[in-house]
């Protein structure tokens, strides 16, 4: 047996039968070959930075951390290939040290790439779409043991089941991402009331690039952060009092350390929905919850795309997170909001807490039978498969 596995959050532990740390393609390829032979299963870990037991497994781990890197990059195109176990913080360096840059991040720069795009991992930007949305092309192992090779260009439908695939249709070996010219960008973040914020919502999402709020339940204040190429999008707010400047390359700016540890759900909504679904649960938590939550909520958009199981599939969005301390209880807190996520028409972040199971998922996905079914080509004997993805995908 090897040791304790335990997530980011601590909220998710066991332990796996082997951890195994192949270094390159042919070591993966070997490691699907034996455990076919061997009849076991295998589950990919990135950096652990989700809470829902996608990799827990008690019978082979694999960790990626020696398949790190960037293995060629396209001056013309600006697609770059990259290894799966690189880190948003390293690619992002590496990217601007070749005049690159990636689109977007999230608010952590910790995940491994592949790990990041296993469940759609976003930033905010109502132009933007989430972070999967750069994959153009990718070599993978899958469940056969065959090592395959997709692109935007010659197989799109393939592109679209992979984009958001939870680890359940490969191995990815190394990823082709769509990159940017790198610019030098500047982001602030500005306080005010949450009623103000509201009245100023639509204008703040799209005359900035990337924009989000928290909003803190205890004295109904936002903090508001927009983050533009230098000399574009909002400057000097009239109805916020500014906090905080920055300017830098994207990846130095737009992520932050998050040292005190949360659970997390997060749901994506139809974008037209996102300020009354806001409002329901601003109005729940101050009724309900207000006493026990110190965490505040977090609000973002993303713009729509095709993955088939990403949650901004064809409709653009808002995002809404709730958050609790980790060392405090969260369900009765997230069980009680999770209703209202739902009658919006809410899909759940894949790596983020939730309830759902593959009958509540399935009608929120119009490519899930697709999906599904190339599951079952690409990996019939089920060797990437655990207890946790067969109930939320109803294999
Ligand atoms: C502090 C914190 C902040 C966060 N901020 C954001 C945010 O701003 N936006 C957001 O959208 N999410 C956010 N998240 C969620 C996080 O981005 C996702 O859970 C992400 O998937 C974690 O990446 P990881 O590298 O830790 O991968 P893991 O959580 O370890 O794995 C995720 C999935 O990817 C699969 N996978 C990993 N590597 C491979 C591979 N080589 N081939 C095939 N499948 C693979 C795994 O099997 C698994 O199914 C945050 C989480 C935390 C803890």
């Amino acid at each position: 047996m090897a040791e304790e596995w335990v997530n980011w959050s601590g909220s998710l532990r066991f332990t796996p039968g082997v951890v195994e740390r192949p270094n390159n393609e042919e070591a993966v390829r070997q490691l699907v070959t034996q455990a076919l032979e061997q009849k076991k299963k295998i589950r990919i870990a990135g950096a652990g930075h989700s809470s829902v037991p996608l990799v827990k497994t008690d019978q082979i781990l694999v960790e990626q951390g020696k398949m790190n890197g960037v293995i060629a990059h396209d001056e013309e195109t600006r697609r770059v290939k990259v290894l799966p176990g690189i880190h948003i913080a390293e690619i992002g360096e590496a990217l601007v040290r070749r005049g690159l840059s990636m689109h977007n991040t999230g608010d952590v720069d910790f995940q491994r790439l592949a790990g990041a795009f296993g469940t759609g991992t976003h930033g905010s930007g109502i132009k933007l779409q989430n972070l999967p949305g750069m994959l153009t092309g990718c070599r993978l192992v899958d469940g056969r043991g065959r090592i395959r090779e997709f692109t935007q260009e010659n197989n799109p439908e393939m592109m679209n089941a992979l984009r958001v695939s939870l680890g359940a249709l490969g191995f990815f070996t190394e990823l082709t991402i769509q990159t940017e010219t790198a610019r030098k960008f500047t982001r602030e973040e500005y306080c005010t009331h949450i009623d103000t914020c509201m009245e100023h919502l639509d204008e703040l999402i799209n005359k900035n690039m990337m924009f989000d709020f928290y909003w803190y339940p205890r004295n109904d204040l936002v903090k508001l952060r927009l983050c533009n190429p230098e000399g574009e999008g909002m400057n000097k707010l009239s109805f916020a009092h500014k906090i905080k400047h920055e300017e830098g390359w994207l990846y130095q700016i737009l992520p932050r350390d998050r040292k005190l540890k949360f659970d997390e759900m997060e749901y994506a909504i139809p974008y037209e929905a996102g300020p009354a679904c806001f409002q329901e649960i601003r109005k729940r938590v101050k009724e309900k919850h207000r006493q026990y939550v110190a965490w505040r909520l977090f609000y973002r958009t993303i713009a729509a795309d095709e993955g088939y199981l990403s949650p901004f599939h064809k409709r653009d969005s808002v995002t809404i997170a709730v958050l609790q301390n980790n060392v405090l209880e969260h369900e009765r807190y997230f069980n009680d909001i999770e209703p209202i996520f739902r009658a919006y028409g809410g899909r759940p972040h894949w790596g983020k807490k939730f309830s759902l199971k593959a009958e509540e998922l399935r009608p929120l996905y119009p490519k899930w039978d697709e999906f599904l079914q190339i599951r079952k080509e690409m990996d019939p004997e089920g060797v990437f498969l655990n207890e946790y993805l067969k109930e939320i995908l109803g294999v």
